[in-house]
């Protein structure tokens, strides 16, 4: 039983191990590819969306910056066209008061101040500074200012000093010559200064998230430099404008920039770090604008971000792997435990079974000439322990009546192979009771090298045996009961019937004579008549006892014939051996002395015989039936002329010998007579 379920349980966990790391194998390289696809398509689409967040930073401070410019240039055309208030230079020049001094200079002031330009210069058309809003001013224009003088006079409209730096003001500085024109007479200009870090860098500076890395810078190439004109926030400390040679350090973005890649880029900046950059050239401008951000710094939420959601898709991928393990083994389990529990039930059945119809099984290893017996079997021969029986102590259980002929029996099963049905007695181990065993075995070799075994059941059929000899002795008390008069306790006409045909075959095997005697009670009628029918019972019986009593050889057979007839059958008794032999019962019954005052032949009891005896050597070929139903007539007419003779007298059946053998009235018969018939 446990190496059943020992076996099961061992299937059913090796099937499971098995299986249960190729699927987790298959899995988890179905999630890694799924993960790893994910990524990519997640990575791709935040790079764009921060490469796409960069230049719309970058393009919202381009439209700033750009406008900032036509604003200033705006403005300076304005105060070109203002001809109020070049009539009012014009005024002052021709005719310098204080008065016409002070309306310039509050329109200088109005400039500085509400327009937020640093500085407001008049100046004469040789470049002299005349006048500015404190007061009268003192200097000349530097040199790029003077070249865009003549060229704001010569083109009657404001130019553009870029933003540069000079000796002139401690910071980078904008500039912007409006001529004025006193109709067509050319009076001078007015020299707009604006300091950058007012009203421009702060346009740069605005960022839409927090990012510590991000930055954008305006760049000119100037020659083959490539100068940042902003400040670099990063750059800690340096006064000096940032100025790259161009040939030089190709990756960083403003040097890519001043070399004309626009749009987004990586590179390198000047710090070293890997950045992401977004080059666009302001219109109408030699000016750049380069929007940059530190690639760690760009990617470190997305990449938090997409982390954070990978580990989690992740985390549920294994948390899901470990409940489908858990699942799978959880069936598992339950499978074998049910598988277990059928085994179990099962056997326990097999186990009553075997119990409640005293079978066992065994088998016999003829190799090792041992048996292996289950608990049933063992307990059959009376043995205990593991089932193992040796072949010597099996043998030692046998009957000494029948070992031998066991033994025989099974070396030719096993010689020719056939199923072995025995039954055979067995003195028990332990009590040395003896019981009976029935064996069902089979014969079987897989093959030669492997051993010749047996296999069968034992069943103890001790109480079935019993039952079988009592039903057997039953059968032949009822038989002999079928054959017996129940009132005289004698054979009865069946079995007479059967005797006499028996004895007549055996007669004629043997050569010998066959006799029978018919005997009748004498007026039995008057007998009931007179003593009732129990005292006839009675008198039946004591004649039945009486003419027994004389048949003394084997094979002389009395029986009652019908009501008060009675049949002796004599084998191997001729003529005169039977009229003796119905002499000497004649004499026994009369020996009774049985009242009898209904009689008119007698005041006893008497009895009239008819006697014939046939000899199967001289009836050649009469069959038994015919030869019985002969002797019968043959007697029962000799009993007829006893009867007709007087009763109380015996007749022997012959043609030449009819012998009648008269009795007197109440003594025992004298003469025996012969009557033809
Ligand atoms: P016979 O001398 O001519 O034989 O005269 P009988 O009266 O003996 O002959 P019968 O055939 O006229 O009568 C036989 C009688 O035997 C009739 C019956 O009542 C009686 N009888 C037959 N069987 C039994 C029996 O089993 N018990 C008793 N008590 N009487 C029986
Ligand atoms: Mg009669
Ligand atoms: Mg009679």
């Amino acid at each position: 039983m446990q190496t059943s379920a020992t076996l099961l349980r061992q299937h059913a966990h090796s099937r499971v191990w098995w299986l249960l790391p190729l699927v987790v194998a298959l899995l988890l390289a179905g999630l890694g590819w799924g993960v790893q696809l994910i990524y990519q398509e997640r990575e791709q689409r935040y790079r764009h969306q921060i490469e796409g967040g960069l230049q719309a930073v970058n393009q919202l401070q381009l439209r700033g910056v750009a406008d900032w410019r036509a604003r200033r240039m705006a403005e300076a055309e304005a105060l070109t066209q203002d001809g109020l208030f070049a009539q009012a230079v014009a005024r002052w020049r021709a005719a310098p008061s204080s008065a016409q001094e002070g309306s310039v200079r509050e329109r200088l002031r109005i400039l500085a101040e509400q327009v937020r330009y640093t500085r407001a210069y008049l100046v004469d058309m040789q470049g002299r500074l005349l006048l500015d809003a404190d007061g009268a001013a003192t200097g000349h224009l530097p040199a790029p200012e003077q070249q865009a003088l003549q060229q704001a006079l010569a083109q009657a409209q404001p130019a553009v000093v870029e933003l540069r730096r000079d000796p002139a003001f401690a910071f980078a500085f904008y500039g912007l010559l409006a001529p004025l024109f006193d109709g067509a007479q050319p009076l001078g200009a007015v020299w707009l200064v604006v300091d950058a870090r007012t009203t421009l860098y702060p346009l740069l500076e605005t960022w839409p998230n927090h990012s510590h890395t991000a930055e954008s810078v305006l760049v000119q190439r100037l020659g083959d430099a490539a100068v940042a004109l902003s400040p670099l926030r990063l750059r800690d400390g340096e006064q000096t404008p940032l100025q790259l040679p161009l040939g030089e350090q190709r990756r960083d973005p403003l040097v890519q920039a001043a070399e004309g890649v626009r749009g987004a880029f990586y590179g390198s900046d000047y710090r070293g770090q890997e950045v992401l950059a977004v080059a666009s050239a302001v219109p109408d401008s030699p000016w750049l604008l380069v929007s940059k951000v530190d690639v760690a710094d760009a990617f470190t939420d997305a990449q938090r971000r997409e982390w954070l959601s990978l580990s989690l898709f992740g985390s549920f991928g294994l948390l899901m792997l470990g409940c489908a393990a858990m699942l799978w083994q959880w069936l598992a389990w339950r499978r074998e435990r049910a598988l277990k529990r059928e085994l179990e039930r099962n056997l326990r059945w097999l186990d009553n079974a075997q119990k409640a119809a005293a079978v066992g099984y065994f088998t016999y290893d003829a190799r090792d000439e041992t048996f292996v017996m289950s608990r049933m079997a063992g307990t059959i021969f009376g043995l205990s322990g593991d089932g193992s029986v040796t072949l010597r102590r099996w043998m030692g259980l046998l009957h000494p009546d029948e070992s031998v002929q066991v033994l025989q029996i099974h070396a030719r099963a096993m010689t020719e192979r056939i199923p072995l049905r025995i039954q055979y007695r067995i003195r028990r181990c332990g009590d040395g009771q003896e019981r009976w065993v029935e064996v069902w075995g089979e014969y079987s070799q897989e093959s030669a090298a492997e051993p010749l075994r047996v296999t069968g059941t034992v069943q103890d059929i001790t109480e079935r045996k019993h039952t079988e000899e009592q039903l057997a002795r039953y059968r032949a008390a009822l038989e002999a009961q079928v054959r017996l008069d129940p009132l005289t306790q004698v054979a009865n006409r069946l079995a007479l019937h059967e005797a006499m045909a028996h004895e007549w075959s055996r007669a004629g095997r043997d050569g010998t004579a066959l006799a029978l005697v018919m005997l009748d009670v004498d007026f039995f009628k008057a007998y009931n008549d007179r003593y009732g029918h129990v005292a006839g019972d009675q008198c039946l019986q004591r004649v039945a006892q009486a003419l027994s009593a004389i048949l003394g050889r084997a094979g002389d057979l009395l029986a009652r014939y019908g009501g008060e007839e009675f049949a002796v059958l004599l084998p191997g008794a001729d003529a005169p051996a039977a009229m003796a032999v119905a002499l000497r019962l004649q004499d026994q019954v009369h020996a009774l002395a049985l009242e009898h005052r209904g009689s008119s032949c007698s005041d006893i009891v008497t009895l009239s015989m008819g006697v014939a005896s046939l000899c199967p050597l001289r009836q050649p070929g009469l069959a038994g039936q015919e030869a019985t139903q002969m002797l019968f007539q043959q007697a029962d007419a000799a009993l007829y002329t006893a009867k007709q003779t007087g009763r109380n007298r015996i007749v022997l059946f012959g043609a030449d010998c009819m012998t009648a053998l008269h009795a007197a009235e109440s003594a025992p018969p004298t003469s025996m007579e012969l009557h033809d018939i």
